[in-house]
C-alpha cells in the first residue's frame, strides 16, 4: 500500500475513529458545503422534519463519511451505514429501510456501485418514503405498498458522473468536497496531534500538511508516522526538522509525491514524450489499476496542474517536467 493512498487503510482505524469530528464547529475546512448544511439542518430542526437527501462527492479521504455522521449527529438522529456494493438484493435494502425511525439517517457508501435491482427500490423510498412489494408470482402478482418512516438518505461517491440521472435527481442536496488549503491542513494536523498528545512545534504541522495531498487521511496518517520517528530518534517531540526528515526518509516529497507518482511522470515524459497517454498504458507502467489510478491518485495530479486530462489520454504539464527537474523538449509535436 502507497502511504499517499487517500483510500482507507487498516492502519489508519484506531486513529480515524479518535480524530474524527463529531460536530460541525470541529469539522475543518469546506466552509461553503458547511454552511449551507447549517442552514438545512436548522431548517429540518424547525419544521421537525426530516433532512433532505444529502449526496456527497469527491475524492476519498475528504471527510465524507465524517460529515455523515456529523449531519446525524447534528439532527439528534441514528445513522445506519452501509454501502453500494453490501447491498446485494432489493430485500437486504427493505430491511434497512424498515427499521429505520422516523428522521434517520442512511448512510450509503459508494453508492454508485449500487446493484440497478436494489436502485429502483431506493426510487419510490427516497420520493415517497415507501415501498413496493410484489407479492406472489405470475399472473395474480400484485404490488403492495407499504410506508416507510420519513428518512434521510446520504449517498457518498468519488464518481458522481456514474450516477444514474433518476437517483442524482432524487437528491435535495448536492454537495462538493474539495481538497483542503495547505492552512486547512495544518490546523488538521494540529487538532490531530493534540488528541493524539504529541508535541508539535513551530512550523512542523505545515512540513507534514504540504504533503498530505489535500487530503485529512494522508495528513493524519504521515502525522502518525513522524510521530514514531519522533520518538525512536528524537525525543517525542515533532520539530519542523525531524517532520522534514522522517518525511524524507518515508520517500513522501515536497509535494506529497511518492515514488512511484515520479516513477508514473517519468514514464510519460521520457517514454511518451509527455503524453497523451491512455490511463490503461499508464496503468501497465506502474502496476496499478486503471481506476486506482483514476479515483485515487491521478485526482491530486490534476488539481496541483501536474496532468491535465484531454480526449486521447494523458497529458505531463510543463510544472511536472519542472519538478521532476527534466528540460522541456523545444517544441512538441
Ligand atoms: P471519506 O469518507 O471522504 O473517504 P472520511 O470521512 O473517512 O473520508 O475522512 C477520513 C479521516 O479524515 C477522518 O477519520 C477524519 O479523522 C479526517 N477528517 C476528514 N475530514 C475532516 C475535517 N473536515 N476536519 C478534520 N478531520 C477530518
Amino acid at each position: 500500500e502507497r502511504i499517499i493512498s487517500a483510500n482507507f487503510m487498516m492502519e489508519d482505524q484506531a486513529v480515524e475513529l479518535s480524530l474524527r469530528p463529531r460536530y460541525l464547529n470541529e469539522y475543518i475546512g469546506q466552509s461553503q458545503v458547511k454552511n449551507n448544511l447549517k442552514v438545512f439542518i436548522e431548517a429540518a430542526k424547525m419544521r421537525k422534519e426530516a433532512l433532505d437527501h444529502v449526496l456527497l462527492y469527491g475524492p476519498p479521504g475528504l471527510g465524507k463519511t465524517t460529515l455523515s455522521n456529523i449531519i446525524a449527529n447534528e439532527l439528534g438522529v441514528n445513522i445506519r451505514t452501509t454501502s453500494g456494493p453490501a447491498i446485494e438484493r432489493p430485500g437486504d435494502l427493505a430491511a434497512l429501510l424498515t427499521n429505520l425511525q422516523e428522521g434517520d439517517v442512511l448512510f450509503i457508501d459508494e453508492i454508485h456501485r449500487l446493484h440497478r435491482t436494489v436502485e429502483e427500490v431506493l426510487y419510490p423510498a427516497m420520493e415517497d418514503f415507501a415501498l413496493d412489494i410484489i407479492i406472489g408470482k405470475g399472473p395474480s402478482a400484485r404490488s403492495v405498498r407499504l410506508d416507510l418512516p420519513k428518512f434521510t438518505l446520504i449517498g457518498a461517491t468519488t464518481r458522481a458522473g456514474l450516477l444514474s440521472a433518476p437517483l442524482r435527481d432524487r437528491f435535495g442536496v448536492v454537495s462538493r468536497l474539495e481538497f483542503y488549503t495547505t492552512d486547512e491542513l495544518s490546523f488538521i494536523v494540529s487538532r490531530a496531534a493534540d488528541i493524539l498528545d504529541v508535541e508539535v512545534i513551530g512550523e512542523a504541522s505545515h512540513e507534514i500538511a504540504v504533503r498530505s495531498r489535500g487530503t485529512p487521511r494522508i495528513a493524519n496518517r504521515l502525522l502518525k508516522r513522524v510521530r514514531d520517528f519522533a520518538q525512536v530518534r528524537g525525543d517525542g517531540v515533532i520539530t519542523p526538522e525531524l517532520a522534514k526528515e522522517a518525511l524524507h526518509l518515508i520517500q513522501v516529497d515536497p509535494l506529497g509525491l511518492d515514488q512511484i507518482d515520479h516513477k508514473m511522470l517519468e514514464a510519460m515524459i521520457t517514454s511518451f514524450r509527455g503524453g497523451p497517454v491512455g490511463l490503461d498504458t499508464i496503468a501497465a507502467t506502474i502496476g496499478e489499476e486503471s481506476q486506482t489510478i483514476e479515483d485515487v491518485y491521478e485526482p491530486y495530479l490534476l488539481q496541483i496542474g501536474f496532468l491535465q486530462r484531454t480526449p486521447r489520454g494523458r497529458i505531463a504539464t510543463p510544472k511536472a517536467y519542472a519538478h521532476l527537474g527534466i528540460p522541456m523538449p523545444d517544441s512538441q509535436s
